[in-house]
């Protein structure tokens, strides 16, 4: 099925439906809660209600995107649904918690970007060309259609951002930016949503930055390097789950590296471990070989080891694939 069918059915499912729960992934990014937001805005211009539910609070730095403090947590959501809308996640595991306030036989559309996506849903939108969910959800207000204000569009914008690195990114296109130049014909204003999502560090960032930046290393050929947030950093820092995004860069941005790995150590004995790659290493695959996925620069997956077995089992992984 080509995108545009798959997005006509999209927007005919949304037609005929309403009261719609819609979530993203856990431990939302800018892509997530941008898109997931945008759909809020075209469901309710369409004159429908919506849920929004997430299972973690909305990271400080993305609660001024319009409509984000209509966001619920499972725990204060009391009933079910049977028509949700999906966005920015590629399995049905990734939506962690809140999946379970979906009905068992919930009609379910899935709008993503990425390669990993299992199709999980009734009505499925996947275009892994897009470089970000926020690209396909603009697709899917034109096909509806419904006005794209100020307020959906710093929405999308958002996502558009964070998701290319501030359109640095390989998967920043032609479209990437003729879609953001619309944005902004459309009332954006660039310059706070960056200061907001990129330049502003908070003071426990910084403290949890130096003590990450401590673990440094890297491997014989220079090629891998990889830093480690143990627990104890966000406790003696004061820093949240949500300060350690962006850390896998330094490792990533080394001279001479090509994949950037950063292994956190989450409660529950269990390791989220983030890849990043330059130019050749598909970190997608690797991450889908531990049970996660992502894209092919940019991926995770969340282990059942130590620290240092995690650190071990993901490092000679990385070796076999970058020195076959
Ligand atoms: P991050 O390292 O910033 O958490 O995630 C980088 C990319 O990989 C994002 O696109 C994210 O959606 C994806 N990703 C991270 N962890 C997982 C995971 O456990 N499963 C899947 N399928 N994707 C993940
Ligand atoms: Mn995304």
């Amino acid at each position: 099925m080509s995108i545009e069918e798959m997005l006509k059915d999209a927007a005919d499912y949304i037609r005929a439906h309403d009261d719609f729960l819609i979530l993203t992934h856990v431990n939302p990014d800018g892509d997530a809660l941008g898109s997931s937001l945008a759909a809020a805005h075209i469901v309710g211009q369409l004159g429908k209600t919506f849920t929004l539910v997430s299972d973690e609070p909305i990271p400080e730095k993305f609660r001024f995107l319009p409509l984000a403090d209509r966001f619920r947590q499972p725990g204060d959501v009391q009933r079910e649904f049977s028509h949700v809308l999906t966005f920015d996640c590629a399995d049905r595991k990734r939506l962690g918690e809140s999946g379970a306030l979906a009905t068992g036989n919930a009609t379910i559309l899935n709008v993503d970007h990425h390669a990993t996506n299992d199709h999980f849903g009734t009505y499925n939108v996947v275009d892994t060309k897009a470089a970000a969910t926020c690209e396909v959800v603009y697709r899917l207000a034109r096909v509806l259609p419904v006005e794209i204000g100020k307020e959906m569009a710093t929405c999308l914008y958002t996502g558009l951002l964070t998701d290319t690195g501030g359109f640095r990114y390989s998967n920043t296109t032609p479209e990437t930016h003729r879609l953001a130049a619309e944005l902004l014909s459309r009332g954006v204003e660039p310059y706070p949503i960056a200061d907001r999502v990129f330049e502003t560090i908070t003071w426990p960032r910084l403290l949890l930055t130096r003590e990450v930046l401590s673990t440094i290393e890297r491997d014989d050929s220079g090629r891998i390097a990889w830093l480690c947030v143990p627990l104890e950093f966000l406790h003696r820092t004061g820093a949240s789950e949500e300060d350690v995004e962006g850390l896998v860069n330094y490792a990533r941005n080394i001279d001479g590296v090509e994949v950037g790995i950063l292994f956190r150590e989450v409660p529950g004995g269990k390791v989220k471990v983030s890849f990043r790659s330059k130019y050749v290493v598909d970190v997608g695959q690797i991450a889908l070989a531990f049970g996660g996925g992502g894209h092919a620069r940019a991926s995770g997956c969340t282990v059942e080891w130590t620290l240092e077995e995690s650190k071990r089992q993901v490092i000679s992984k990385v070796k076999e694939v970058l020195v076959p």
